[in-house]
């Protein structure tokens, strides 16, 4: 995991920041550009850090939300 220390506190990634606080996140990613016909967004559901100073956020995705996100790269899914 890439983070930020400052003198062994966590900090922003951004501006440096100590104040940081959890989040739960509720994201939709939907793919940009030209393969967007069909591809379907990506729900994701988990703990985000956002910094309270500049609004830096910072969340994993989890494994089986980044192969949907691989499986909208080239082949739509169907919707039914
Ligand atoms: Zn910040």
């Amino acid at each position: 995991m890439c983070v930020a220390h400052k003198g062994g506190i966590v900090v922003c990634r951004s501006c440096g920041s100590e104040n940081r606080s959890t989040f739960g996140a509720e994201i939709s990613l939907v793919r940009t550009g030209r393969n967007i016909l069909g591809s379907n967004p990506v729900y994701i559901l988990e703990k985000a850090m956002v910094c309270l100073e500049c609004g830096f956020l910072e969340l994993t995705i989890p494994k089986p939300a980044l192969e949907a996100l691989k499986g909208t790269s080239s082949q739509p899914s169907d919707s039914a």
